[in-house]
């Protein structure tokens, strides 16, 4: 099905239109130019295209289960830990600072980072490994695909179409955000070419959000120490830049926070620097589309650094015994649940048993067990296996 743009405008909506005109950059994607929605509906009297999709995102019911989804640290080990709506927030707000500075569309800027992680299985990557075997024989399963899943089909919060309707500019982010760019369910997004500038955005905002605040988090649930982290660039170098402005004498937990927050700065700092730098000679949203490489960056020796702390967190964090151990016990779950749920439908709900009329079971029970929170998954395995 197309898409297609509303036809007439309100002062309102003509008044933001001309604030993106007067203060976006030429390489920003203004919500004039969306190419609109597959069911055209009237304009909003006062939000534009992108406010409207980011309303929708945040009223619905996939982005509240985000509260209860894991991140990294399966079974919440203390009511610090980021969640997936915790996450959310702050890769938000990151991306927001960045798109705001590169003079990009931050209204749509925010709209693509509260959708980022809508598609997420319950327990983190555990779920969405067990639940990407169990399908690989009935066409796979993606958190980014499954996005695109619950706003187009299974939300449904209007009378007159299924799914939230939202303007192309936000399901194309979701759908180039995979990593699997030639499943036939993304071709209708332009898979071969870059993402807008905004969503790259969003896309660096993330890896930021998240390296740093696993760092915050297993330090605090004592997986590893200061000692560990120094081994790394990047902590060496924020923990310099910490006791310059704090002093020597900072310790235990100001310190933890100060070179986070020292590493998130820098790490802005330079994404700014070469994003403006690449952007120099890109006149249009065409130009970042078809362009040889990313618009948005980080510096070359940052990212290096960046790298070296990912290997870092992957080896110390997420292969660390206490968190393998759980999400071992999360995937044999994931599976359980839906190995049970497709050998006895009738234990899925009235609302998914209908759906079975047009979709294979299998597909049935895996938006079932996907849109799952940890906390709803734990019950129901515990209700169906333990007597
Ligand atoms: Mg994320």
């Amino acid at each position: 099905m197309s898409f297609q743009r509303a036809s007439g405008e309100s002062e309102a909506i003509r008044r933001i239109h001309e604030a993106e005109n007067r203060t976006l950059a030429p390489y920003a994607m203004r919500s004039a130019d969306t190419r609109g929605r597959r069911h055209v509906e009237a304009p909003h009297p006062y939000r534009s295209a992108y406010l409207r999709d980011r309303d929708r995102i945040i009223h619905s019911a996939c982005f509240r289960r985000l509260m209860y989804k894991t991140q990294v640290f399966v079974g919440q080990p203390n009511d610090h830990q980021r969640t997936r709506l915790t996450h959310t927030l702050e890769v938000a707000q990151i991306a927001r600072t960045v798109a705001r500075n590169l003079r990009l569309n931050e209204d749509l800027t925010e709209t693509i980072a509260l959708a980022h992680d809508l598609g997420h299985p319950p327990f983190g990557h555990a779920g969405e490994r067990a639940l990407s075997a169990a399908m690989a024989p009935h066409g796979g399963f993606e958190h980014n695909r499954q996005g695109l899943r619950l706003v187009e089909r299974l939300e449904h919060r209007y009378p007159s179409f299924i799914g939230l309707n939202l303007s192309y500019e936000v399901l194309e982010s979701i759908a180039l955000h995979s990593s699997l760019r030639q499943h036939p369910d993304l071709a209708e997004f332009g898979p071969e070419q870059r993402m807008l500038a905004e969503s790259q955005v969003v896309d660096l905002s993330d890896s930021v959000a998240y390296d740093t605040h696993d760092i915050d988090d297993a330090l605090r649930a004592g997986l590893v120490t200061f000692e560990d982290l120094r081994e790394t660039e990047m902590w060496r170098r924020a923990e310099e830049r910490a006791r310059a402005t704090y002093g020597s004498d900072l310790a235990g937990k100001q310190l933890a926070r100060a070179v986070i927050r020292s590493m998130i700065d820098w790490q802005v700092s330079s994404l700014l620097k070469e994003s403006e730098r690449r952007l120099a000679d890109v006149s249009s949203v065409d130009d970042v589309k078809r362009a040889a490489i990313n618009v948005i960056s980080l510096e070359p020796d940052v990212s290096r650094q960046k790298s070296e702390l990912e290997q870092f967190l992957f080896a110390k964090v997420y292969r660390h015994e206490q968190v393998v151990r759980t999400t071992r016990v999360a995937e044999r779950m994931v599976r359980g649940l839906f190995d049970e749920l497709t050998r006895e439908p009738m234990l899925l709900s009235e609302k998914y048993r209908l759906r079975m009329k047009d979709e294979p079971i299998a597909r049935v029970v895996c938006d079932y067990v996907a849109g799952m929170t940890d906390r709803y998954a734990q019950h129901l395995y515990r209700s169906l296996f333990e007597p």
